[in-house]
């Protein structure tokens, strides 16, 4: 299971799953600089090894490592993975080279941990569909697994960078939950247009006046297709900046009629 560390009970629920369907569970701690645009918070982004070590040993994690950037990326290091189509919307529209370090870095830590199953949280839908792509695109013998999102109680979804929301940024920020929820709601009434469902999610984010809106989608969950009609099922997406915090989330939507 990769993750960039700071871990929380999202985390905790991978691990958790893994524990009950693997023999030996192995994680890796590894703020990904590749992954990271100019600009971003690779520098600022919490870092916590000790709370992480203590979690991981008494969730009885098998193996973890922490490789250091100069282990991961060593002088001449030039292959790069682009799973091109799937990493040009949404998230990799607003940050450019994103997926492309995403792929990279789980492709080496696949190789490194040669696993049967990786676990992946559903919170990043793109990547989860990029991964699987890479997967099969490229004959990796491991099996993907992805995991609901673990929300607070409010709805907000867990995330690393939560803690930098401040206490009023921290109330606003539970509008992209609500947005979701808002278009869920037309969605299980029956609402079929996708353009509505992205305009009523637009709505929703524009009455919190912390919140600015960087995209909202209604894609095709496996193409990410932006949709006109939706026929059987559709990822709701979107990114919003609470202050300076750009935070992300998704409902996967299955339609019965
Ligand atoms: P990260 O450390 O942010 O790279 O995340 C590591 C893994 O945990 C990724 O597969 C994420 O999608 C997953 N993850 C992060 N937040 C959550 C959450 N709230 N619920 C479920 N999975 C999550």
């Amino acid at each position: 299971m990769p993750t960039m560390g700071a871990l929380h009970a999202g985390h905790a629920s991978l691990i958790e799953r893994a524990r009950q369907e693997c023999d030996h569970v192995g994680v890796s701690i590894f703020v990904n600089p590749t992954q990271f645009g100019a600009g971003e918070d690779f520098e600022r982004y919490p870092r916590c090894l000790e709370t992480d070590l203590e979690m991981l040993e008494r969730m009885r994690v098998d193996l973890v490592w922490t490789p250091t950037v100069e282990t991961m990326y060593a002088p001449g290091f030039q292959t790069w993975i682009t799973v091109e189509e799937l990493s040009a919307p949404l998230e990799g529209f607003w940050r450019p080279g994103h997926f492309r370090g995403v792929a990279t870095v789980v492709a080496k830590l696949f190789n490194a941990f040669l696993p049967h199953k990786a676990y992946f949280g559903q919170k990043d839908a793109q990547q989860a569909v990029v991964i699987k792509r890479m997967v099969q695109d490229l004959n990796f013998p491991v099996e993907i697994v992805v995991c609901p999102t673990v929300r607070e109680p409010d709805g907000l979804a867990l995330s690393s960078r939560n803690v930098y929301l401040n206490e009023e940024e921290r109330k606003a920020a539970v509008v992209l939950y609500r947005a979701l929820t808002a278009a869920k709601v037309k969605f299980d009434g029956g609402e079929r247009d996708a353009q509505q469902l992205r305009e009523t999610m637009r709505t929703v984010i524009r009455s919190e006046p912390l919140a600015q809106e960087q995209y909202v989608s209604a894609a095709d969950p496996e193409t990410l297709e932006e949709l006109k009609t939706i026929q059987h099922s559709v990822l709701l997406s979107l990114a919003v900046k609470i202050g300076k915090t750009r935070l992300i989330d998704n409902f996967l939507l299955q339609g019965g009629s």
